[in-house]
């Protein structure tokens, strides 16, 4: 388990499936995590998992929508200015509004991207400026393989993951003389509520797909996500780390 003692971190999306995960094994290293998503009960049910088991870091919530550039502002100021330090980012709030391009209307398309892209890059911005002024910072943004290979009905969800490893690497260009690193992991299916709207159908059509013909666990990607935040991931800058049974390769 990586050492977070003194860490502070900021997981949007955490109330819920991978995002829970990331922020219980943050705080399983004793990290500080500053957790958000809309839901402000189902966010406090993963500060209270924390509590109940007895981890030694802990989870501050915040009910807010990652879309809302000015209320992502304030909310980075002020934890910013409460705790001293964000020395972790991961943006792993995400959405889905899946159907086929020719009957895709604006909305869907604008929503997931919204959220799945302009979000990251708004938390990219806030969080990076305190990362620059203290020369140190990991930033981790969770893509899809859809993003990579993309996905029938997923033209919008796709577009969006695909951006976000163009951002990715951008930031991590920009940012990495001032001591921030950004890698991004690339989920193939893991049972999450995202991934419980699909049929039975379409998840009997996938799963021979993935070599280790199963899906994956939310903890199979927080795992991940813990080494990228460690200090043992010096050295891995612009990445994007795949962790889908070997779906792609
Ligand atoms: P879930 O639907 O289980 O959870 C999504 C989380 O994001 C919830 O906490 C949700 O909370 C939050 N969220 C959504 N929209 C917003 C918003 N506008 N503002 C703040 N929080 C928001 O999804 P997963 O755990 O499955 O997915 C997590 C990430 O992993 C996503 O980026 C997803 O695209 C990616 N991913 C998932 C895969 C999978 O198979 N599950 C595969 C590949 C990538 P609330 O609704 O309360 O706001």
């Amino acid at each position: 388990m990586p050492d977070f003692r003194d860490n502070v971190a900021i997981v949007t999306g955490g109330s819920r499936g991978i995002g829970r995960e990331i922020c219980l094994k943050l705080a399983a290293g004793g990290a500080t995590v500053l957790a958000c998503a809309r839901d402000a009960d189902r966010l406090r049910e993963t500060a209270t998992a924390a509590a109940d088991q007895q981890l030694p870091g802990r989870i501050v919530t915040q009910a807010l929508d990652v879309t809302d550039s000015q209320i992502v502002e304030k909310w980075v100021e002020a934890m910013a200015e409460e705790f001293g330090r964000i020395d972790i980012l991961v943006n792993n709030a995400g959405i889905t509004a899946d159907g086929l391009v020719m009957n895709m209307t604006d909305e869907q398309f604008d929503n997931v991207i919204q959220t799945n892209l302009k979000a990251v890059f708004l938390l990219t911005r806030e969080v990076g400026k305190v990362m620059v002024r203290a020369r140190r910072g990991r930033i981790i943004n969770i893509t899809s393989v859809s993003g990579i290979m993309g996905n029938p009905g997923q033209a919008n969800y796709a577009a969006s993951k695909a951006g976000v490893i163009g951002l990715t690497k951008s930031v991590a260009k920009e940012l990495a003389k001032r001591g921030v690193t950004c890698n991004a992991v690339a989920p193939g299916f893991i049972k999450t509520d995202m991934t419980s709207v699909l049929s039975e159908k379409v998840k009997e059509g996938v799963r021979p797909l993935i070599p280790l013909q199963r899906f994956g666990e939310p903890e199979e990607v927080a795992a991940v996500v813990a080494f990228l935040a460690s200090t043992e991931a010096s050295y891995i800058n612009g990445q994007i780390v795949v962790v889908d049974g070997g779906l792609h390769m």
